[in-house]
């Protein structure tokens, strides 16, 4: 099987106990049934202690009740004891994930790392190059994959590099990302994703850029992970925007582009997904003159990306229009 990875991947090592924002924390960890089986059957303290701390989620999964905001097993030095005392393959999928985001689309896998980890945001920042996705084969089977990705993978590869052409602003690609993607969606929408693989860039706009205010009300009502969320996003709405250098700017597209673009697979939607990516570049600017580059980058991919009613809802706003009233579409 084909795996993609951004070309910083293999440089990423979690900080561990030095980590100013420890993934253990903001957040119920979700237990898989496999490792929640192993810790119902644990003999001794520990397991007992674990089986104490499980509980089921409003989906029914497993998970552990956080103490005071943190997972009950992150110990005084931000170490999990569940990893120092049975190993990292004893802790839970979403632990031996973390920060990785992975796709399996049949025949190829794409991983990437969440911006919320500060050892991954540093990475993505840490370059003014053109952020690329490196392939390597694996052992592992290819499955089938959807036949709309015939049509869907040449069309982002080709978005991809349109966002690195750097002979224009980066305003105008988020222009041109979103006017090419408003022109699929109409295939999208007639059923003619083969048509997608060799659908030429506009050269008339037909999508309007969304505006960082009206992305920053919505996520005002949205739900906070992090508590101090609604001072940062009250701020930013009264900021000027950060002078973010555009190659951090086009990094940050194109790690949400890689990411999001491709799951139009699963619905059909590819519009609201280049919206998204082209949300998330703007509100970057005003979070960064807040917080910091790094920073503000974490903190929009934490409440954004580790929340699925979140990312719903800034889906559902993007499909509306983004608060734009809009001739276009
Ligand atoms: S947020 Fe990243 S660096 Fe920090 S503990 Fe988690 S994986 Fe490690």
């Amino acid at each position: 099987m084909r795996i993609r990875e951004p070309d910083y991947y293999k440089a990423f090592r979690c900080l561990a106990g030095a980590c100013p924002h420890t993934c253990c924390a903001g957040w119920e960890v979700v237990v898989d049934p496999e490792t929640a089986a192993r810790y119902q059957a644990l003999p001794g303290a520990l397991g007992a202690e674990l089986r104490a701390a499980l509980i089921r989620d409003e989906d029914g999964d497993w998970c552990f009740q956080n103490r005071d905001g943190r997972c009950p097993f992150l110990d005084g030095e931000g170490l999990c004891r569940i990893h120092r005392r049975l190993g990292p393959e004893a802790t839970s999928l979403t632990c031996r994930e973390h920060p990785r985001f992975i796709e399996d689309y049949g025949p190829f896998r794409e991983v990437t790392l969440s911006a919320s980890c500060p050892a991954a945001c540093a990475l993505l920042l840490g370059s003014r190059d053109p952020l690329t996705f490196p392939t390597r084969e694996t052992e592992e089977p290819e499955e089938p994959g959807d036949p709309w990705l015939e049509g869907l993978v040449p069309l982002r590869e080709r978005m991809l590099a349109m966002l690195v052409r750097r002979s224009r602003p980066m305003e105008a690609r988020l222009q041109a990302l979103l006017d090419w993607a408003a022109a699929a969606q109409e295939l999208l929408d007639r059923d003619l994703p083969e048509a997608l693989a060799d659908l030429p860039e506009p050269e008339e706009p037909r999508a309007r850029l969304p505006r960082a205010e009206d992305l920053l009300a919505l996520l005002e009502t949205l739900e906070v992970l992090e508590p101090d969320w609604p001072e940062v996003l009250r701020a930013a709405a009264s900021a000027s925007p950060a002078e973010v250098p555009e190659p951090l700017q086009e990094r940050v597209c194109v790690y949400f582009a890689f990411r999001y673009l491709l799951k139009a697979v699963n619905d059909g939607d590819l519009l609201s997904r280049a919206r998204l990516c082209a949300a998330a570049v703007t509100v970057f600017s005003r979070l960064a003159a807040v917080c910091g580059a790094e920073e503000g980058l974490r903190r929009l991919s934490c409440e954004v990306e580790h929340s699925q009613p979140n990312l719903e809802a800034l889906l559902d706003w993007c499909r509306g229009g983004m608060g734009l009233d809009c001739a276009f579409r």
